[in-house]
């Protein structure tokens, strides 16, 4: 599904309405530093429902809402609308244009939207997840990430492309299953040595019962 326009009102430092058309095979945007480059790549991680403050480098839910500038007061909502080709039928959807929005307003409210019809996010997550697109987080590679990708340690880049490719799921329950086999080991160690305990007694119990019981067939 290729991107093929984007459309923010509000998002971070997109006061005014905005449109980005995607129709080249690579399109690159440039600016002075601090122009709101990274903005335009966390509006595409929120419309695609990223719930991360981190990864969406704000620290509350409303630092993605114009803040206000010396020319511009500060906004009460934020709106991201992207326009993904799905003349593929990748997105298991009935249009040729996949169209999802995302709008938040500083009181929290927030408001999802596939095609113009109002959803839930766990439907965009659907129906993202069954296109295969923007499950995870490095759909969107942010800056510093390949940097930091080649300067980690092996067992965290490890870790990096199990996520990336989806056996950290697998990875988390077998790790689960490993440590639930543990403690009933231990469980089974605990029950034996109660058994160790318990079984010359039992003998001993099984010997006065034997004793009991003659003792009643002598009087009958
Ligand atoms: P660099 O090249 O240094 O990485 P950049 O072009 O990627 O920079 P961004 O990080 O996208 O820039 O944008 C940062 C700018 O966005 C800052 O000027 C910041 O003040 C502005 N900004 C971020 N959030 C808001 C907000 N909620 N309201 C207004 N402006 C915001």
């Amino acid at each position: 599904m290729y991107l093929e326009k984007i459309e923010l009102q509000g998002f971070k430092s997109f006061a005014l309405p905005t449109t980005l058309i995607f129709n080249k095979e690579l399109t690159a945007i440039v600016g002075p530093n601090g122009s709101g480059k990274s903005n335009v790549a966390d509006a595409i991680r929120w419309v695609l429902g990223e719930q991360s403050l981190k990864l969406l480098r704000g620290k509350k839910s409303d630092d993605v809402i114009f803040a206000g500038s010396d020319q511009k007061s500060r906004l009460g909502f934020s709106t991201v609308k992207i326009y993904l080709d799905n003349r593929s039928h990748r997105a298991d959807i009935d249009y040729d244009e996949v169209i999802l929005e995302r709008t938040v307003n500083r009181d929290g409210e927030s408001d999802y939207r596939i095609n113009n019809t109002k959803a839930r996010l766990g439907d965009i997550q659907l129906l993202l997840a069954r296109s295969q697109e923007g499950k995870k987080s490095y759909s969107v590679i942010g800056q510093g990430m390949i940097d930091s990708l080649l300067t980690i340690s092996a067992a965290d880049r490890k870790d990096f492309f199990d996520e990336a490719t989806g056996v950290k799921h697998y990875q988390l329950k077998k790790n689960q299953a490993l440590h639930k086999l543990e403690q009933t080991e231990e469980n089974l160690h605990q029950a034996e040595l109660v058994l160790q305990e318990l079984t010359p007694r039992m003998h001993t119990l099984y010997r006065q019962v034997k004793r009991l019981e003659r003792k009643d067939e002598l009087e009958k």
